[in-house]
């Protein structure tokens, strides 16, 4: 059976490149980067090598402003529950957005637990934070302020620079999540004025495992795993050399080939759209008709559910997301669509596809042949349709 993958926004596979990178850390160089003697120098230069590089991918002035993590959720949350810790003094006041990722929700949800107060600020029908809101929303009190750069579910991109800005004349910080632009958008955190960002290398074509924080030289953050004195006193835990090594191989590739394939998938991208709308009504696709990245496409069927459709698809090869999260046994629509106000039935119809550097044409044509035939299957059963939409 044909098998095509269109879930890179869930993750990537690891490209060649990068693993070429990665092998020799397993065996050849495996001393600890901590270590003074010459195993631990030759682990040390592969992950310096590695920060210097992911530092480039974002044009941060420093690489020491680069400390490698575990993953992008720990990356968030080390950025939410360190800055808050450290500045809790100045005020317990924190504004983040309705449709940011769990890590900072839940990171955000734990910091209230003791005491800080949280703002989640609303999004448009296209899932844009409003800037007036936010403007009405800061306090004398707000310490932070953490707004994705792009979402993971409808793929909106957020006017990062305008809200940096706004935090800074107020005198407070700024964090983004930006997992899902890397590779996607331009990121430059000095120009743009980002205090914190937060990456993960499996959605660049890296390895599982590893993400990284940015934070400016000079703000305060207190550590969320304790250990050693790894990565400058603010991360604990031996570093995971192979890891990182591919990480940093990745980020300079995903900047170097950038344009290059942000031009391939918006091409993708729209000979999907058209073949979809060729092939089945009541299609709506969600998210900011211009500021959104070309990888994903958020699609709502009318009339159908979306995890039957996704299993449909499975059972024909074709991988994709729904949005929807099944908790004990409730199907519960997306926190993201539901903040973006699309209504549940639809929001329960929704499958996010995401494109990536392996997609072909070939691909698209039969997911799309299947796509076809699902929908069709599942209307035909589909109490709605049966009371008489079509
Ligand atoms: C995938 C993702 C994360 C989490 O990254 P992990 O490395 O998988 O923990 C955080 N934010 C966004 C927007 C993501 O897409």
């Amino acid at each position: 059976m044909k098998k095509v993958y269109l879930d890179f926004a869930a993750t990537t596979f690891v490209s060649s490149e990068v693993l070429n990178e990665m092998l020799p850390c397993f065996n050849a160089v495996y001393g600890n980067s901590s270590s003074i003697h010459s195993f631990g120098r030759d682990a040390a230069a592969i992950v310096d090598r590695a920060r210097d590089r992911v530092a480039a991918s974002i044009n941060a002035k420093n690489s020491n402003e680069i400390y490698f993590t575990s993953s992008g959720s720990e990356a968030n949350t080390m950025a939410i529950k360190g800055i808050a810790h450290s500045y809790a003094s100045k005020g317990k006041h924190i504004i983040t957005s309705k449709i940011e990722h769990q890590s900072v929700l839940e990171a955000c949800e734990s910091l209230k637990l003791e005491g800080f107060e949280i703002t989640y600020l609303p999004v448009d029908s296209n899932g844009l934070v409003s800037i007036p809101e936010l403007l009405h929303q800061i306090r004398k009190d707000t310490i932070l302020i953490s707004i994705m750069s792009v979402n993971n579910e409808v793929g909106t991109i957020q006017n990062v620079k305008t809200i940096a800005k706004i935090a800074h004349e107020k005198n407070i910080l700024f964090h983004t999540d930006a997992v899902q632009a890397l590779g996607a958008v331009r990121i430059d955190v000095q120009d743009m004025e980002i205090d914190a960002l937060s990456i993960s290398a499996h959605k660049i074509y890296g390895p599982k495992g590893c993400g990284a924080l940015y934070l400016k030289n000079g703000i305060k953050m207190e550590p969320l795993i304790c250990g050693g004195n790894q990565e400058r006193g603010k991360r604990g835990g031996t570093l995971n050399t192979p890891g990182i090594a591919g990480f940093g191989k990745a980020a300079e590739i995903a900047v170097r080939d950038l344009v290059v394939n942000q031009q391939k998938l918006r091409v993708i991208r729209q000979y999907f759209i058209d073949k979809v709308n060729e092939n089945i009504e009541y299609v709506h696709i969600n998210g900011d008709p211009h500021q959104k990245i070309n990888g994903t496409v958020s699609m709502s069927f009318e009339m159908v559910e979306g995890e039957s459709l996704l299993m449909l698809l499975d059972l024909e090869g074709v991988a994709v997301s729904t949005s929807s999260a099944c908790t004990s046994n409730v199907l519960q629509p997306s926190h993201v669509l539901k903040a973006m106000n699309i209504p549940d039935e639809l929001a329960q119809g929704t499958i996010r596809f995401s494109f990536g550097k392996s997609t072909s044409k070939a691909d698209i044509d039969y997911a799309v042949e299947k796509l076809t035939e699902a929908v069709k299957k599942l209307r035909a059963i589909s109490p709605i349709t049966k009371a008489g939409r079509r």
